[in-house]
């Protein structure tokens, strides 16, 4: 079969795809069709953290869908309640909605907050997020992404939704009104182009929502799951958000979101007030109960290792303008990323953009071998 043809053919084309069909992986080892082999920088975008094939993954993933695959929220399952309990346990926080996205945790985050204050019959609905900002496709989390480019076609968009500056708390102060119930912000902006907000700007926010009385929500979708090198990048920030979300790295590979939220949150939902008919389903639990068990200090301590290997290799290329990031979600400024993308892929190493820079976002346990054979691929492109 004529793969790409036939993707072009019978797909939407929303996707500007690599020429590139992949069949098979193992860690951070992943072979196309032609039995041509790569080293992936990319995760599937931050997804498999813990690689191809992981094999306590596989195994809880495998030994789940033997047992019971899809029961719906009618009805208990274990392993849904024992990942709730281990995120709990490990934030701090205190209840967790489950879904099947970045998106869709997004969205109950929002609805949490306006239903917050409904229930005190207080009449605040807007949220402010960031210029730059990425919070998902759906129509609120599109209209609640800060990027003027992606606000087109889809009009009329969701009421209530502000925008402003990073690292200027004067826009931020200037954008607060009597409506305004919540600030929403990632604390390293991927799709807008791997900026890492500064510590400083971070804690005047979270002074900024406890004065005004607004709910402080962290889009994790890319940065958690160990991402930036603790389980979550809020704990790096030293903040106490009310709500944090999560998705891309949680299930390494399946798909599984969720907002998590603390004790002022924790009643806002109630019977009827949201549900995923998938959301919470068990093998997706238990894929993520084996991947955040295996997210430990040890783990941990090994992205920052390695997050500091890849970024003295870069610093004597010429090419690299600048570095950013936190972790390993790496943004690398630099002419022309799309070339340099295509030239990785031909050589065998798979990045990613993010704006115009190269993104780089490794499995948290690639191999030593893995990283240095990925490594001598970029710096040579790079050079
Ligand atoms: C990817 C991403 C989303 C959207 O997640 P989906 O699973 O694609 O819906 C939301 N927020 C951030 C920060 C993301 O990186």
């Amino acid at each position: 079969m004529d793969i790409i043809k036939n993707d072009i053919k019978f797909i939407a084309n929303t996707y500007k795809r690599q020429k590139a069909v992949f069949v098979k992986g193992k860690g951070s080892t992943l072979y196309d069709s032609e039995g041509k082999r790569y080293i992936d920088f990319g995760s599937g975008i931050a997804v498999c953290g813990l690689g191809q094939r992981n094999k306590k993954w596989l195994n809880a993933t495998i030994k789940q869908a033997s047992l019971l695959s899809h029961t719906s929220n009618l009805y208990y399952t274990k392993p849904c309640v024992s990942l709730a309990k281990i995120l709990i346990e490990r934030t701090g926080m205190e209840k967790v909605f489950f879904c099947n996205s970045g998106a869709e945790a997004n969205e109950c985050a929002i609805k949490i907050a306006r239903k917050y204050f409904s229930d005190q019959n207080i009449h605040k609905y807007e949220i402010i997020t960031l210029i730059n900002s990425f919070h998902g496709r759906t129509l609120a989390t599109l209209t609640a992404t800060g990027q003027e480019s992606m606000h087109k076609h889809f009009a009329p968009f969701l009421e209530g939704f502000k925008y402003v500056k990073a690292e200027d708390m004067a826009d931020l102060e200037n954008n607060l009104n009597d409506k305004t119930c919540a600030v929403m912000l990632e604390l390293v902006q991927g799709e807008g182009g791997v900026n890492a907000l500064s510590y400083d700007y971070v804690k005047k926010v979270t002074e900024f929502c406890k004065n005004n009385n607004l709910l402080l929500i962290i889009d994790e979708v890319q940065t958690g799951n160990g991402r930036t090198g603790m389980l979550y990048a809020y704990m790096q920030y030293k903040i106490q958000p009310d709500i944090i979300t999560t998705a891309k790295g949680l299930g390494n590979g399946l798909p599984i979101g969720a907002a998590i939220f603390n004790a002022r949150c924790a009643n806002v939902l109630g019977n009827g007030d949201h549900g995923s008919t998938f959301g919470g389903n068990p093998v997706c639990c238990a894929a993520a109960i084996a991947t955040i068990n295996q997210i430990d200090e040890k783990l941990l301590e090994s992205v920052n290792e390695k997050a500091k290997q890849i970024r003295d290799a870069l610093k004597n290329c010429s090419k690299v303008e600048k570095i950013s990031g936190l972790g390993l979600l790496i943004g690398i400024e630099c002419d022309n990323a799309q070339e340099i993308v295509k030239k990785c892929l031909d050589k065998g190493l798979i990045v990613l953009t993010a704006k115009d820079k190269i993104r780089l976002l490794p499995a948290l346990n690639i191999s030593k071998k893995e990283l240095s054979a990925g490594l001598k691929i970029l710096t040579e492109v790079l050079k």
